[in-house]
Order: structure tokens, then C-alpha cells, then sequence
């Protein structure tokens, strides 16, 4: 056992009062992951509080304690308040403070003991102690290698066991990308804890409603543009089209990955345009790194194969200096 995880471990034998944070459209591994370790620590009678940059989409709305989670964006000042009173800040599923918005400048000004447990590549250094492995499939697996750690996974309960496990199946895709024999390992220790795998991957998946089974429809009949020269599709998605279906969060997650079940295409870009900024998000197979398109040009990060990014212009711009810089990357990762 090294000396920093020693030096959480004694300070977690008192009760603290502790913060957890995650980023910003929290998805199911955010989510998970920090309502798993928020119950785990609740055992230790630490005062515990899972705080959200933004709202988390209705299709998590089952998981346990995840209606007492802070959402900074309905009360920033309580929010605010309760991380100036932390002893203890738990960062998880994220790897720079610009992640969690105006949240980042109140974590940083913070005395309390800082942890970053994450699987993003490039984690800013600002923690007292990091945990982060870009060859983890999810932050839920890592928070299954924290508990070791601490040598306290004999404490999953079965609602922990269901948290760590949503993580586990939303960042793989159903166990689709991502995973190595370690993810296997975790996801049957879990299961061995009581986690009713297939009615968990019931409530995540299917629970669509009218409106957003005909939105993806939309997308791929109306929205969709296919680049065959560079093994890539597109789908956008106007202000207007939020409009007329009614869009709310979390109603479009997925959509990407349905460009990837065409036959020759291994990179995807879905391009949202939102209120005031224009999002991406993209998707590859193999060794080509969206992750590299995503921070170069597009002010974001991620994963080699799942990456996001954003930039202050009109959808069309995006979509055009997205189209601009794909041929490069396209003659560096499918040259034969
Ligand atoms: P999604 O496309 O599902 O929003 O995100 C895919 C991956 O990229 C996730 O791991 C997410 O954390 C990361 N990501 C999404 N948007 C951004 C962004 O704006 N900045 C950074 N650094 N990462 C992002
Ligand atoms: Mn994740």
C-alpha cells in the first residue's frame, strides 16, 4: 500500500465531511460512480454530499439516493456553500476542474484533501491523491479498485453493487467497448453482491418514449450525412429539431453509436446545436483518436474512441472545420 492512500485511510477512520463531484450532463458512470462511493462512505457515518454541475437525465432517475443528489444549476449557493465546509472533495469521472464549470474555481480555492479517481486521459494535477487509469473501462470499475484499496470491497452492498455496475454497462456500451478481463472480474464480483444485471440494463435502456424513438428515427432518415472516403458518418441535430421534439437531457445519448453500425464506417460525429455553444460528440474504432480531434480543435478530451468537445459557432462552422480537419486524420490513421 503506498503512503498517500495510507494517509486518506487514516483520515477516513474520522468522520468528515465530505464532497463529491462529478462532471457536468452527469452519465450513467458519473452517476454511479458517485452514489456508489457516497453509500459506501454514508457506512462510516461520514456526512456525505453528491453534488452535479447539471441536472442527470430522467432514465437514471431509480438509482439509490440519486434524488438527494446537489444540482449546482437549480442552487449554486448551496452548492457553493457545502464544498467551502468539505474536508474531504472527492473529483470523479472527470480530469480538469474546467469540467465542472464555476464549481472548478470553488474546488480549487479549497483546504480540503482533494481525490481524483477518473479514467480520462491527461488528468489535470490538483488532487492530494489520484487514481487514474485511461485503461479502466469506466471511474466505476476504478471506484471497485479505490474499495480494494482501502480494503473494504467486502462492504458492497447490493445498491452499491447496482451503482458501480450501471457505470460499467453505459462507458462499455453493454460490455461493447472498452473492456479488459479486469472489467469481467468487477462486473461478476458485482453480480456475486446481488445486481440484477438484466432488469438494471432493462430500466437504462429501454425506456424510451414515443418522441425519442421517433427523434432517432429523425436523426438517421433526415440528419444524416455519410463521408464513405473517410470512414465516417455525421448526424446534427438544429435548435430547431430540439424544439419540435421536445429534447430534453440525456434524450439523445446514444444516437452517435448507431453511425458505427454501418458497415465501413468507424468514426462518428454527432453535432448538437444548444443554446449557446455547439456540441460534439464522437465516436471511433480502432486506432483512429477522436480523442486527438476533439482537444486540438474542438476545446475538449476523452477517450482515444469516445471524446467530446465544444466551440462558439454556428452549426454550420462546426460541421465545416470538422469536415476540414477530418482528411488529416484520416490519411494518418487508414493509410494502408
Ligand atoms: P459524450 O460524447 O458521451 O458527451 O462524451 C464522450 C466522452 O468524452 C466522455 O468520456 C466525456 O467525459 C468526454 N467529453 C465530452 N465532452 C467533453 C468536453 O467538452 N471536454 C472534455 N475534456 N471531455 C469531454
Ligand atoms: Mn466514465
Amino acid at each position: 500500500m503506498d503512503n498517500t492512500i495510507l494517509d486518506l485511510k487514516t483520515k477516513l477512520a474520522t468522520p468528515q465531511d465530505i464532497v463529491i463531484l462529478t462532471h457536468r450532463n452527469p452519465d450513467g458512470d458519473a452517476l454511479g460512480s458517485s452514489l456508489a462511493l457516497s453509500l459506501y462512505l454514508q457506512q462510516s457515518l461520514h456526512q456525505v454530499s453528491v453534488i452535479l454541475p447539471s441536472e442527470y437525465p430522467l432514465s437514471f432517475k431509480f438509482l439509490p439516493q440519486v434524488e438527494k443528489s446537489l444540482v449546482f444549476d437549480f442552487d449554486p449557493e448551496y452548492c457553493i456553500e457545502t464544498i467551502k465546509k468539505a474536508s474531504l472533495i472527492f473529483c470523479l469521472d472527470f480530469n480538469g476542474l474546467d469540467r465542472i464549470d464555476k464549481l472548478g474555481i470553488h474546488v480549487e480555492q479549497s483546504n480540503a484533501y482533494k481525490v481524483l479517481i477518473d479514467h480520462h486521459m491527461n488528468p489535470e494535477p490538483f488532487a492530494d491523491y489520484t487514481l487514474s487509469q485511461t485503461t479502466a473501462s469506466s471511474t466505476c470499475e476504478l471506484i471497485y479498485t479505490f474499495l480494494e484499496k482501502l480494503e473494504k470491497a467486502d462492504s458492497i452492498t447490493q445498491d452499491i453493487a447496482t451503482c458501480m455496475f450501471t457505470g460499467l454497462i453505459t462507458d462499455t456500451g453493454s460490455f461493447k467497448y472498452a473492456t479488459t478481463d479486469r472489467t469481467f472480474e468487477v462486473a461478476a464480483h458485482l453480480k456475486r453482491c446481488g445486481v440484477d444485471d438484466y432488469t438494471l440494463q432493462d430500466k437504462i435502456f429501454n425506456t424510451y418514449s414515443e418522441r425519442q424513438l421517433r427523434l432517432l428515427g429523425h436523426c438517421i432518415y433526415n440528419r444524416m450525412e455519410i463521408l464513405p472516403e473517410y470512414h465516417t458518418g455525421i448526424i446534427t441535430l438544429t435548435k430547431q429539431d430540439y424544439k419540435d421534439y421536445d429534447i430534453g437531457r440525456g434524450d439523445t445519448e446514444g444516437i452517435v453509436n448507431y453511425l458505427l453500425k454501418l458497415n465501413g464506417i468507424k468514426v462518428a460525429a454527432f453535432i448538437t446545436e444548444q443554446p449557446k455553444i455547439v456540441k460534439l460528440s464522437l465516436r471511433s474504432k480502432g486506432d483512429f483518436s477522436v480523442q486527438e480531434i476533439a482537444s486540438k480543435h474542438f476545446n475538449g478530451g476523452g477517450h482515444k474512441n469516445a471524446s467530446g468537445g465544444s466551440a462558439y459557432a454556428t452549426l454550420n462552422a462546426v460541421v465545416d472545420r470538422f469536415k476540414h480537419v477530418l482528411p488529416k486524420y484520416a490519411e494518418k490513421y487508414f493509410v494502408s
